[in-house]
């Protein structure tokens, strides 16, 4: 009876388990889906106005991706989405959150992180992402990505919405002025 109980009880924790896990996750991408980090950046955003700390949030978005998928087909376009998101998992702290933003989106958070460190993850990214060969059939598929980079650093509360409204600010920069780069948010850029 007892150990009956108890498989009872083990059997609902695993299926809270599962059922938090795929509320949190991006079926496509494994990677963490959009509501979840928005819940993220805003705890850590109070926690930059609390503590004096800083962050970094970056918006990737892949270049051309529509000729890619016109070209190759939706399937082989799935397994660029998920080769990337192993690739960014693996150039990622334990502490930074990774998640799909939507379509070709990716999104990232570096709590804690100075300017300078946020630029050479960025950099390294988009350099590791330009190497990257994704074998699909018979055939290698290589892609770019565009990055934008909104830095917080003063002790006013920002709201999740704005930073990521800069970061995008900052992306559609890097697409205008030939893809394939990281930018910083700075007031007046573009527009
Ligand atoms: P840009 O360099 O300006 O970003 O050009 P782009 O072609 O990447 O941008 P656009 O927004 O025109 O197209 C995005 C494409 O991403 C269109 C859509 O078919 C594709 N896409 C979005 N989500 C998925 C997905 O889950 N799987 C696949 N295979 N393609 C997707
Ligand atoms: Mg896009
Ligand atoms: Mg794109």
């Amino acid at each position: 009876i007892y150990l009956d109980r108890l498989m009872k009880f083990a059997s609902i924790s695993f299926q809270n388990a599962l059922h938090y896990h795929s509320s949190v996750t991006d079926y496509k991408t494994q990677l963490y889906n959009h509501s979840f980090f928005l819940k993220r950046l805003s705890e850590e955003l109070a926690k930059v106005k609390r503590y004096d700390h800083s962050l970094a949030v970056l918006v990737l978005d892949i270049d051309f991706f529509k000729q890619l998928n016109d070209r190759y087909g939706h399937l082989a376009g799935d397994k660029v989405l998920f080769q990337l998101a192993r690739n960014l998992e693996k150039s990622l702290r334990r502490e930074d959150v990774v998640a799909r933003f939507g379509g070709e989106e990716f999104i990232i958070l570096l709590p804690e992180s100075s300017k300078e460190s946020a630029y050479r993850v960025a950099e390294r990214i988009r350099a590791d992402t330009e190497e990257m060969e994704i074998s699909y059939l018979d055939k290698i598929l290589r892609i770019t990505i565009s990055v934008g980079i909104s830095y917080i650093d003063h002790p006013r509360l920002v709201p999740a919405s704005q930073v990521i409204e800069q970061a995008d600010k900052a992306l559609y920069t890097s697409k205008s002025e030939g893809r394939n780069r990281v930018t910083f948010y700075r007031p007046g850029l573009l527009f």
